[in-house]
């Protein structure tokens, strides 16, 4: 039997919520727990496998829910092969990324957390392509729960997660908070809070939720500009969300969660790098728990800017430094398979527009 249009993805429930299901089906609650483990432990989509549940409670459930798959239909591999990124294709019709960094001892997962994005920061691929929706917490989860098998079958883990892909992802944050918590659960996945990042552009309520939230997932802002003249040119959000303000939730944050804040500065040749951007940039974040992530622009064609060249990095790295902030360069992952911010993306809907098949 094949699930109805209405169906419910089970990714999209809180174990609570499964629960409440079953119930609802007048089925015992340890049933729930038992379809949990098969979805986030054993990592199955297929209720004929889930051989511990009773045969008509597996067909009520494929009749009714179920376990949402993204499809993969593009995957480019660094030279290295270190880097790989995969583009799914959502049951709409959407195209979204999600990138595997792999490192000696971990392997960082980097999400989507919108079908594209409507803040439009002008360096941006993504957020040059204007928004469409939100991800689901299923959505979200399944790019997750897909490397999570690949790697399983390599005899690894996911074991970070950033989400600094597409979208903003406070501007969906209870799909994001819904599924670090499903993927947080000690019976399912069992990733732990402090393994996932939550990059923004800087929406202050959510970096205020971040800093009431239980759970204490790290933050990364995306800074890139000392003054807000600067800023507001390339956030535009800025607009909305003064640097001076930012900086006072980030306080917050660090005040509430004892952790570290990362500011994320993406150099732009002429734009951003100069050696005053480097001295105001030092004096803004001084006495901040924080440390600053250069990274040389990914630049793609839509983008009117260019990388800044090697000796200013060095040297914006090195006024940091000497301002006493912690400064790590980022080194430039899968530059060749565009694993820039909805860069490939961009380049399938583009391939399939031309083919007449973009929804
Ligand atoms: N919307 C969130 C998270 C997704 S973007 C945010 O802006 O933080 C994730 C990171 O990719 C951000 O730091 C963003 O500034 C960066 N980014 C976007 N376009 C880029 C490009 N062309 N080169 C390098 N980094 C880029
Ligand atoms: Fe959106 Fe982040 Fe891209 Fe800005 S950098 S447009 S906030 S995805």
């Amino acid at each position: 039997m094949t699930s109805t249009n209405d169906a419910i993805d089970l990714l999209n429930l809180s174990f609570d919520e499964l629960v409440a299901l079953v119930v609802s089906w007048e089925q015992p609650r340890f049933r729930a727990a038992q379809i949990w483990r098969w979805v986030y432990h054993t990592l199955t989509a297929d209720f004929g496998e889930m051989v511990n549940l009773p045969a008509a409670l597996r067909a009520q459930l494929a009749e009714h829910t179920y376990v949402g798959r993204l499809e993969p239909v593009d995957v480019a591999v660094s030279d290295d092969g270190l880097t790989e990124k995969t583009v799914f294709r959502t049951r709409d019709g959407h195209y979204i990324e999600t990138v595997l960094m792999r490192y000696t001892n971990r392997n960082t997962l980097c999400l989507s957390s919108q079908i594209g994005c409507a803040l439009g920061c002008v360096f941006c691929s993504t957020g040059q392509s204007g928004f469409a929706r939100d991800l689901s917490a299923g959505e979200i989860s399944a790019q997750v729960l897909h490397y999570a098998q690949k790697l399983a079958q390599q005899n690894a883990h996911v074991t970070n997660v950033v989400f600094m892909g597409m979208g903003e992802p406070m501007l969906n944050d209870e799909a994001v908070w819904r599924a670090i918590a499903n993927l947080n659960d000690r019976e399912g996945l069992a990733l732990g809070a402090r393994r996932f990042t939550i990059s923004t552009a800087g929406i202050v309520p959510g970096i205020e939720r971040m800093a009431r939230e239980a759970m204490e997932v790290g933050l990364a802002v995306s800074l890139h500009a000392p003054d807000n003249a600067l800023r507001n040119r390339i956030v535009p959000i800025n607009r909305r969300y003064a640097i001076e303000r930012l900086l006072e939730a980030c306080r917050r944050y660090i005040e509430r969660t004892g952790r570290r804040v990362t500011f994320e500065y993406i150099l732009m040749d002429g734009i951003n790098d100069s050696d005053e951007h480097a001295r105001r940039t030092a004096e803004l974040l001084r006495n901040l728990l924080c440390h600053v992530n250069l990274i040389p622009l990914n630049p793609s064609p839509a983008c009117p800017f260019r990388p800044s060249p090697r000796e200013r990095v060095m040297r914006f790295q090195e006024i940091l430094v000497n301002g006493r902030i912690q400064t790590t360069l980022r080194a430039s992952r899968g530059l060749e398979i565009e694993a820039g911010c909805g860069q490939l993306r961009e380049r399938y809907a583009k391939r399939s527009a031309e083919a007449g098949q973009h929804g």
